[in-house]
């Protein structure tokens, strides 16, 4: 399926996080945490790049960082070599938790980035319609949220953070609630939403399935204080088929990445 992106693209990014540290509670004399600790990374242009890491670990804190809502204690993030530090609006972030807008219809709630940008109201639909109709939303996009599946409702938040339009994407755990069955349709819907958006994607996930599946690359993070251990090609070809997880190189690859999360090998890692 190709479909054309609502604006022209600016381009294939490259998103650049170096020696990113957050320390909360320090300002307050509170006892501090250290959410996140050295986290650096590349997220080549075009790349589908997954994290994972135990719950804790400063995943959503990484991205709050990178979307511009939080700044770091220390480190710098950039997009093409220029600062994004504190800035917000250079991403799409699907947050952990969807937050459509319940009073929202589905068309509504998916305009709202384009909106924000000052696309009018008629021209955010006439983009729109056409893509919820592709992705399998066309019947629904009149009903409000609290009236889709979970499936569903990811799917719309999905587009909706594709059609804010910018070349790279942040997503925390989107499918993390949804059943087996729903969550293996959407990891093939996404790789479409990929194929066809062409997006720099950096993925939240604690599936380590999930990972392997959809990325070219698996980044690994150790328990608080959240840091990054492993930073793994995935040397499996594309186009991926569901049955590639009983294959020899993803078993292989899943073992690694089961004794770098595992406590017992972890210790080894940690000292
Ligand atoms: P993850 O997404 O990997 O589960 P988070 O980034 O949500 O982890 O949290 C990492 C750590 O930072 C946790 O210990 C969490 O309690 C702490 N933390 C996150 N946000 C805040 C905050 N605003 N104030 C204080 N501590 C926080
Ligand atoms: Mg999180």
């Amino acid at each position: 399926m190709t479909i054309s992106p609502a604006t022209p693209m600016t381009g294939l990014s490259e998103l650049t996080v170096e020696s990113v540290t957050r320390v909360f509670g320090s300002a307050s004399g509170r006892q501090e945490t250290i959410a996140l600790r050295e986290a650096s990374f590349t997220a080549r242009p075009g790349e589908f790049l997954s994290i994972i890491g135990p719950s804790g670990c400063g995943k959503s804190t990484l991205f709050n960082i990178i979307a511009g809502l939080d700044t770091p204690t220390s480190g710098s993030v950039a997009i093409n070599g220029s600062s994004i530090v504190g800035q917000q609006g250079h991403v799409g972030y699907l947050l952990q938790k969807d937050l459509l807008l319940p009073w929202r219809s589905v068309l509504n709630n998916v305009v709202i980035g384009m909106e924000i940008a000052g696309v009018s109201k008629a021209k955010a639909r006439q983009i729109a319609i056409p893509l919820l109709e592709a992705y399998g939303l066309g019947e629904f996009m009149n009903h409000r949220p609290d009236q889709l599946s979970g499936g569903m409702r990811q799917r719309a938040a999905l587009l909706r953070t594709v059609l804010f339009n910018r070349d790279v994407i942040l997503l925390d755990e989107p499918f993390g609630k949804l059943d087996a069955q729903t969550r293996a349709t959407m990891q093939e819907w996404l790789l479409d939403l990929w194929d066809d958006f062409q997006k720099t994607v950096v993925f939240v996930t604690h599936d380590i399935d999930e990972a392997i599946y959809l990325s070219d690359r698996v980044i690994v993070m150790s328990p608080r204080p959240g840091r990054i251990i492993a930073d793994l090609p995935v040397e499996i070809e594309r186009p991926r088929k569901p049955g590639v997880v009983t294959s020899r190189e993803f078993i292989t690859m899943k073992a690694e990445i089961l004794a770098l999360l595992h406590p017992a090998n972890h210790s080894e890692v940690t000292q």
